[in-house]
């Protein structure tokens, strides 16, 4: 972990190295929040899927919560009507 105080002594080389060392940390981060990206998408598509069945085969309770402008949700398979 870089610290402030942790630098004072450090030459401009060693510096170029530890900047170089978090640039890679942020790319790999990047790299894989890119990756779970993807993954997640790919759950939503099949949770689209998945509701299309409620939305045809639900005996729908539709209501709204308390708050203003909240949307229409049937209480039995938590869908939302657009
Ligand atoms: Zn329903």
């Amino acid at each position: 972990m870089v610290k402030k105080e942790s630098i004072e002594h450090k030459d401009f080389k060693e510096m170029m190295q530890i900047k170089n060392t978090l640039q890679d940390k942020l790319k790999n981060y990047e790299t894989k929040i890119d990756l779970l990206n993807k993954e997640k998408l790919s759950v939503w598509k099949e949770m689209s899927v998945v509701n299309q069945y409620f939305k045809k085969h639900c005996n729908h309770n539709w209501g709204r919560e308390a708050y203003h402008y909240s949307p229409l949700r049937c209480s039995i398979c938590e869908i939302e009507r657009a």
